[in-house]
């Protein structure tokens, strides 16, 4: 009965989506999943967006305390990009029919703003038909707004857990949920595509906490929402904890594609490196996106934020060739377009 509300409502409440995850059975997944993808059908087809992922940085300020990069992890190797390396990484996405770029990064304070200002207009000067989209944490207003100024198109902000106590228990205590949700909310005011979304399985996570990230999700209306399984780093607090279920995160990828039917939704690496098939599962479960790395290979490996991440030794047009087989596989055909939100 909840599945059938939830199929014509859109939402539910926090209750009755506790109610449905601690109830659900393959039955349900089912019929959520054949009606995520009967929605994600209806506004974008058999289209399955690729986004060329820039990972430029894997300095961080910040000590979250699930994340292989964070600032006290010694052992992690650093790198930043050059300009130039960036500048060939997005030439060399374009010429394989990249027309979205993500710029990813920790929170490092070597790119200040007027260098990522200088950045996204280069960018955006040499490549004006592509979407330009940053993925670099938390900044004020001003500087959000000056990104949107220089030609930036999107933001993702994973909002982690929307639970305060749960965030509190995921992160140190000079970060907050209270900030977190406020840049959300300046992106979106600024007219940005903005992205949120979270880890499924971290630890001290639960089915409320989790009704709670799909209570906020249909409350901030994001245009894009990032999931993928919880895995662990070894360099981390939580290098023992078990990893997130994909099954799980496969009925949350339905659940969101129903309460958001025109959200962009990426089959993420983090799925497809706890399931061989995990990236085509999400395909089929109501994603529609897929991050293939155009980062140079020599770093690839540097950007480790779990352990045994996938594709870190392939060339991007490897990685291009494997996933328009994968895509193609299950039935979906990968374009080279911008692919932005649907709007009516
Ligand atoms: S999750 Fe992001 S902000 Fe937190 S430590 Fe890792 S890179 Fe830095």
């Amino acid at each position: 009965m909840l599945v059938e509300k939830l199929i014509k409502e859109h939402c539910l409440s926090k209750e009755e989506y506790i109610e449905l995850l601690d109830n659900y059975t393959a039955d349900t997944m089912e019929k959520l999943r054949v009606e995520a993808d009967r929605l994600k059908r209806q506004y974008y087809g058999d289209k399955v967006f690729t986004r060329g992922l820039i990972e430029f940085t894997n300095y961080c300020k910040n000590n979250c305390y699930y994340c292989g990069i964070r600032l006290d992890n010694k052992n992690a190797s650093r790198y930043r990009l050059t300009e130039e390396e960036i500048l060939l990484s997005c030439k060399t996405g374009y010429d394989l029919g990249f027309r979205t770029f993500v710029l990813q990064g920790g929170e490092d304070p070597y790119f200040t703003d007027d260098r990522m200002v200088e950045i996204i207009k280069e960018i955006k000067s040499l490549y004006p038909d592509c979407a330009l989209t940053l993925s670099i944490g938390e900044r004020s207003h001003d500087t959000y707004k000056r990104f949107k100024e220089a030609g930036a198109d999107r933001y993702l902000l994973r909002h982690e857990t929307a639970n305060e106590e749960h965030y509190n228990k995921l992160h140190p205590e000079n970060l907050s949920l209270k900030s977190r949700m406020e840049c959300l909310y300046d992106l979106k005011s600024l007219g940005f595509q903005v992205g949120a979304g979270f880890m499924v399985g971290s630890p001290y996570q639960t089915n409320e906490t989790l009704a709670e990230d799909l209570v906020f999700l249909k409350e901030l209306d994001p245009d894009m929402v990032g999931i993928g399984p919880f895995l662990p780093s070894h360099d981390t607090i939580f290098a023992d904890c078990e990893k997130g279920s994909v099954e799980k995160t496969l009925l949350l990828l339905s659940i969101i594609r129903i309460i958001l039917p025109k959200a962009l939704i990426p089959a993420t690496t983090a799925l497809g490196t706890a399931d061989p098939k995990g990236r085509e599962k999400g395909l089929l479960a109501g994603a529609n996106v897929v991050m293939p790395n155009l980062s140079p290979v020599t770093v690839r490996k540097k950007y480790s934020l779990y352990d045994d991440k996938i594709c870190t030794g392939e060339e991007a047009a490897e990685c291009q060739g494997c996933l328009t087989r994968r895509v193609a596989s299950v039935g979906f055909q990968l374009v080279s377009e911008r692919g932005d939100v649907y709007r009516d």
